[in-house]
């Protein structure tokens, strides 16, 4: 029997040598052939000859007017020469060596073909004659294709593989939602992605298939989700409330609303006796920290462990001075690891989680290491979650068993690209500043204007406020950046040299110096700090208001923010200074938009948009869903209904339904789990 996940081997045509080259475009079955989607199409649409651009490959249609002529020249060369009426304007057409197509130019008879367009001579370049069906003409289409194959082979290939195998292109969405959207049947819009007839059949086409994936893959994320939920036994942590109320009095300040809002969602899950998988958001300051904090407080006192992992050593440090400023006046103890943490301590640290006598520990990746093991860890946090992998993700959460995870982001994301990339977490949107935060002001100057920023900061500086001045990572290498940071280093140095105090930090650096160059920043021992962006992340000076970013025009909006955010932290007027000199307009767009709006989610709205979202994150392990047709900015109303129908479905048993099947078996694909 034929079944589309047979090999390509099993087509006519595809030998062992030919299967190897389409493995190397990633094809092994006649499925993945046939999904093999063009990723643009020749528009043979006939145009106004006025509209058309000088050498612009077009389709055109006329009338034959004079006969076809062939003339030879050269050593086997020919052409074929006529004239062609369209509308009010005869043109010259011609044929290079294909001197069969003579008897297919027949006088007076209509005639369409597909050419280079000579606007100058007025005449066409024939590539070859073409049938125009339809109402919209012709669509070629193209595919990706590497050294060893042509384009032409795989058009061949597929409509092969189309010819012998549209038949077991079963329909695997559920027919009440094929019905509620009109989509066209899973069989025509495989084939009409490849050999559409008119424009409205490929759009159709199109629609359908970006439908099915989106679907597809929310009804992936819900399973997660469901499974995580139904399934797995988590275990309820019975926290002691007074003891968590009585803790939250002793802050230095009141939790806004926002804030006791997703404390009690967290709360809420820790007693529940499935695992907790949310997603907490919240622009830069808005106080993430805190919350997760309140969540550790309440787990250690049902006498179990929980876990800070953060991307980098600076902010590990950092979170581990404000837990232990926090934590005290309580009988908990909490940890630091880290790469540079040394043996010795190490040592004492590993016994310590191991025994239980250690509460809380915060760290890097050295929390993942293998010798990591823990008494009894209950909740795990991972802070700026989206600069670590899946894996490391998953690494964490298996030193301990069915744990409740709090996953936080300053990066907003939007809508679209939340739930997508993290659909099968609940999320919680911090959306509420502090009290008393005065709004950063943002300017945009050019780079021969960078004098007068020292000048103009000066004013601050003298007031006891410090400032950063951010540098660009130019290179890959780190030996270049620093060469850059140094520069400006240099520059500020001279500037306010016998006055200010300026530090260096950048990834070259030995880990001890950073810290040693943290610290002397934060207590106020130094006022100016030129970095590289290693700083991005999380770090927390209140006392800085001044935020300077070099070359600004290299950074993605939503790095901007985040940078920007490194100041504004405290009671007093902040400022953000961009430097740049834009290469385009683009480029200037997107430094209006930063002085106009503070509005993370309105920035990274917009930076999607105009990056796309694999750029977004600018991180290659962000976890963003790669889609063959679909296109999430594009075709957001079409993956929101996919998500609203995924959720719907996941409240009912549809896969007992006998109708779900195939759907079933196309889930099962990627994870048993699901169903068994
Ligand atoms: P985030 O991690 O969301 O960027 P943090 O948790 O680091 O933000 O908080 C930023 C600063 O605001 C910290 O200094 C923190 O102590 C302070 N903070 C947090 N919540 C409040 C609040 N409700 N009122 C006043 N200050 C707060
Ligand atoms: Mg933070």
């Amino acid at each position: 029997m034929k079944h589309l996940s047979d090999p390509v081997t099993v087509l006519p045509k595809v030998g062992p040598k030919r299967a190897e080259t389409l493995a190397s475009l990633g094809i092994h079955t006649v499925y993945d052939l046939l999904s093999y989607y063009p990723f643009r199409y020749e528009d043979m649409q006939a145009k106004e000859l006025a509209e058309i651009g000088d050498q612009e490959k077009v389709m055109l249609q006329g009338i034959v007017v004079s006969p076809a002529v062939l003339s030879r020249y050269g050593y086997k060369k020919n052409r074929l020469n006529f004239r062609m009426k369209i509308e009010d304007a005869v043109i010259n057409v011609s044929f290079f060596n294909q001197p069969f197509l003579k008897e297919k130019i027949v006088m007076d008879e209509p005639i369409a073909i597909f050419g280079k367009w000579d606007a100058v001579r007025k005449s066409l370049t024939g590539i070859r004659i073409v049938n125009p069906t339809g109402e919209n003409g012709e669509f070629k289409p193209v595919y990706h294709v590497n050294k060893s194959i042509r384009q032409a082979t795989l058009v061949s290939l597929i409509h092969i593989a189309i010819q012998e195998y549209a038949e077991c292109i079963k329909e695997i969405l559920p027919p009440f939602l094929v019905k509620k959207y009109g989509l066209m049947s899973r069989k025509e819009a495989v084939i009409a992605m490849h050999e559409p007839v008119t424009l409205t059949q490929f759009e159709q086409a199109k629609q359908r298939i970006t439908y099915e994936e989106f679907f597809i893959f929310e009804m992936r994320m819900k399973g997660i989700q469901h499974t995580i939920k139904q399934d797995l036994p988590g275990e309820a942590i019975m926290y002691n409330n007074q003891a968590l109320k009585q803790f939250i009095q002793t802050l230095p300040f009141d939790l806004t609303d926002a804030q006791k809002k997703v404390t009690n969602a967290i709360c809420r899950d820790l007693r529940m006796p499935h695992p907790m998988n949310r997603l907490l958001q919240g622009d830069v300051g808005s106080g993430k920290t805190v919350v997760a904090a309140l969540a550790m407080f309440a787990v250690a006192t049902a006498g179990i462990q929980s876990a800070l992992m953060v991307p980098t050593e600076i902010l590990a440090e950092q979170h581990y001075r404000s837990l232990q400023d926090l934590f005290a006046k309580t009988p908990y103890q909490v940890a630091l690891l880290t790469g540079s943490t040394k043996t010795k301590e190490r040592q004492m640290i590993y016994e310590g989680l191991e025994a239980g006598t250690i509460h809380m520990v915060v760290g890097t990746h050295a929390l993942i290491q293998e010798s990591v093991n823990f008494h009894h860890l209950g909740f795990i946090v991972i802070d700026e979650q989206h600069r670590f992998g899946v894996k490391q993700r998953q690494a964490l959460r298996e030193k301990g068993h069915a744990v409740d995870v709090l996953a936080m982001t300053a990066t907003p994301i939007p809508r679209t690209l939340a739930i997508t990339a993290y659909g099968e977490m609940d999320v919680s949107i911090i959306d509420e500043m502090p009290k008393g935060r005065k709004p950063i002001e943002t300017k945009w100057v050019r780079r021969k204007q960078f004098e007068q920023v020292l000048d103009w900061a000066d004013r601050h500086l003298q007031k006891g406020e410090q400032m950063y001045i951010i540098c660009p990572l130019i290179e890959e290498s780190e030996a270049i950046d620093a060469k850059n940071a140094e520069a400006v280093f240099e520059e500020v140095t001279h500037h306010y040299k016998g006055r200010f105090e300026v530090g260096l930090m950048h990834g070259k650096l030995p880990n001890e110096e950073k810290e040693t160059l943290m610290g002397r920043f934060e207590r106020n021992e130094c006022q100016i700090m030129v970095s590289t962006t290693v700083i991005e992340v999380g770090v927390n000076v209140p006392n800085a208001t001044v935020m300077v970013i070099m070359d600004a025009e290299r950074f993605g909006l939503a790095q901007l923010h985040q940078l920007r955010g490194r100041v504004g932290r405290g009671v007093l007027q902040s400022y953000c200074i961009l430097v740049s000199d834009p290469k385009n307009q683009v480029g200037e767009e997107r430094m209006k938009i930063m002085t106009e709006t503070n509005d993370g989610f309105v920035l990274s709205q917009k930076d999607l948009e105009m990056r796309g979202p694999g750029e977004f994150f600018g991180h290659r392990q962000s976890g963003v869903p790669q889609f063959k047709v679909g296109d999430m900015v594009n075709d957001h109303l079409i993956l929101e209904a996919a998500v609203a129908d995924a959720s719907e479905m996941w409240q009912t048993s549809w896969y007992k339904d006998p109708e779900n099947q195939g759907l079933v078996r196309i889930l099962k694909d990627n994870n048993q789990r699901y169903f068994d």
